[in-house]
């Protein structure tokens, strides 16, 4: 039987990353994953490479330049005639960065040393692995610690089953071939934010159906307001408090039941998105067989440590508690190969950014206003509008905001939040001053560069003592 310092069970971006920390430690180290494509090729990479993150934000990039070109263009005193979508290559480049990006993960794994095999691993007593290979054969591993990092899948709702052609998940709706002339989507979320953008910027009338009646309830209000505001006049139907309770296949079509405050509604769609939401896959893992713990939704419990209640077995990113978010799985599978090796680490939970890539887009670190008034946490604010940044207007992204929330007594920064043009990038300065327990008057004593778009994070700051000098 081989013996491993470490097996990792995934190679999505906490199990890949996972992989090569533990190796650069000096770990002997495995990877598993069962992924495979329709040529029975290992695929690595996870769902944020192939389904999720960069194919998302390849298409949010490809139909943004559509829609400029067909919308914004002009104001720059550049028109074009005859602009015409070619979707069949704009899918080919979705899976052109998938490809090149995945062999950019074997060849990391190589590079390390870390042993990466194709198969479905199985976890059996006393540390053992079971893989099931692709050729039916098994193998099982012998591991002294084991990294579960087996991500998360779509939650299907019994009211909208998928069918793999009118109703679809988040994976399906990254490769039509065809742009929907209407689309709907049920769940206002990350995702049906993100491709309900990308579909809507290509041609399609989009309806979203969401269940609450509270719009992006885990952001900031006031700049969710912003953004959907703004994504209203781009055309996407938003309708909150809309419960779906069924759909019934009709032709090409689907239509779709439910209710609201205005009772029973019935819409047709040609295609239908599930995005309700995502859900742990820890079930063919043999969890129960040797008595490792998950909780009412799946999720594996885990210590500052990442470890689980089996001593040697730790779990990260999806398939444990926290956002689902890509650099949290990796953040948290730095984390556990480092422990593994002796180290103190950890993360900190309290910093981990969170992007909507919708334009503009939305990004935010820490408390919103919401939760700092519900824990009774007196602070102050200071905001400031992209319409009074000189490189906005340069721009022409002047639509936006910034806001930073501060402790009232120590100035501490407690959260940001951003509305606008590049806020993916912008975040970045406020995660590193929270987790350098930077004051607000820190940044705003912080030289920024003129003219840039972190110029107003900067007059923010300085507008939480009042004394922003744009506004
Ligand atoms: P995963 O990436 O899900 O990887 C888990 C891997 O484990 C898979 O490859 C699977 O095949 C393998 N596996 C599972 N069980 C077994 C087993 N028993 N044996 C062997 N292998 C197994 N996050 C962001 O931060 N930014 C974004 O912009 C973003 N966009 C997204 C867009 C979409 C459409 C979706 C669906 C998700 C998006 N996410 C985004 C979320 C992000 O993809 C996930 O949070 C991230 O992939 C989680 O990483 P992970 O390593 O925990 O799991
Ligand atoms: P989500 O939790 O962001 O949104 C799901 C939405 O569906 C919620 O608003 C929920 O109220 C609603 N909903 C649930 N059941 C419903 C029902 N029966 N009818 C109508 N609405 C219903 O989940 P998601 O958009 O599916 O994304 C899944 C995960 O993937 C998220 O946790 C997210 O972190 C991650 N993701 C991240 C990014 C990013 O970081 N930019 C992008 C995409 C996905």
């Amino acid at each position: 039987m081989k013996t491993f310092d470490v097996v990792v069970i995934g190679a999505g971006p906490g199990g890949y990353v996972a992989a090569i920390r533990c190796a650069q430690l000096g770990l002997k180290t495995a990877c598993v994953d069962k992924w495979q494509d329709d040529t029975g090729k290992a695929v690595l990479g996870g769902t944020c490479l192939n389904v999720g993150c960069i194919p998302s934000k390849a298409l949010l990039e490809s139909s943004h330049h559509y829609h400029n070109l067909k919308h914004n263009f002009a104001a720059h005193g550049i028109s074009v005639t005859g602009a015409k979508l070619d979707l069949a290559t704009m899918q080919k480049r979705r899976e052109t960065i998938i490809g090149n990006l995945g062999q950019g993960i074997a060849g990391l794994l190589r590079k390390n040393k870390v042993t990466s095999l194709c198969g479905h691993a199985r976890l059996l007593p006393q540390n053992q692995v079971e893989i099931s290979l692709a050729d039916g054969t098994k193998e099982t591993l012998q591991a002294k610690n084991i990294i579960i990092a087996t991500g998360s899948t779509p939650v299907e709702i019994p009211s909208a089953p998928l069918n793999g052609d009118t109703i679809v998940d988040s994976s399906g709706a990254l490769t039509f071939t065809r742009v929907p002339k209407r689309l709907g989507i049920v769940g206002a979320g990350v995702i049906g934010l993100e491709l309900g953008s990308v579909w809507s910027r290509l041609g399609s009338e989009v309806v979203l159906l969401e269940a609450l009646d509270t719009f992006l309830p885990a952001a900031d209000q006031q700049v969710a307001a912003g953004l959907r505001k703004s994504l209203t006049a781009q055309g996407l139907d938003i309708r909150l408090g809309a419960r779906v309770s069924g759909t019934r296949k009709k032709g090409k079509k689907v239509t779709v039941t439910y209710s609201d405050a205005k009772g029973e509604q019935k819409l047709d769609f040609d295609r239908l998105v599930v995005a309700v939401g995502r859900r742990p896959v820890t079930d063919q893992l043999g969890a129960d067989e040797i008595v490792l713990e998950r909780d009412q939704t799946g999720r594996i419990p885990v210590n500052a440590q990442g470890q689980s209640n089996l001593p040697g077995i730790y779990a990260i990113g999806d398939a444990t508690a926290g956002p689902m978010l890509a650099h949290k799985a990796s953040e948290e599978g730095v984390a556990v190969a480092e422990a593994i090796a002796g180290q103190a680490s950890k993360i900190d939970h309290d910093c981990i950014p969170g992007v909507i890539y919708t334009h503009p887009e939305l990004a935010w670190v820490g408390e919103t206003e919401e939760s700092l008034k519900a824990a009774g946490t007196k602070y102050r604010k200071g905001s400031f509008p992209y319409l009074a940044s000189g490189r906005a207007q340069g721009a022409g992204e002047t639509e936006g905001m910034v806001k930073i929330l501060a402790d009232s007594q120590t100035d501490r920064i407690l959260g940001v939040h951003i509305f606008g043009a590049q806020a993916s990038e912008l975040i970045a300065e406020a995660v590193t001053a929270m987790e350098f327990s930077a004051s607000a008057e820190d940044l705003a004593r912080t030289i920024h560069a003129h003219p840039t778009l972190a110029e107003t994070l900067h007059e923010a700051a300085l507008a939480v003592d009042g004394r922003a000098i744009h506004f």
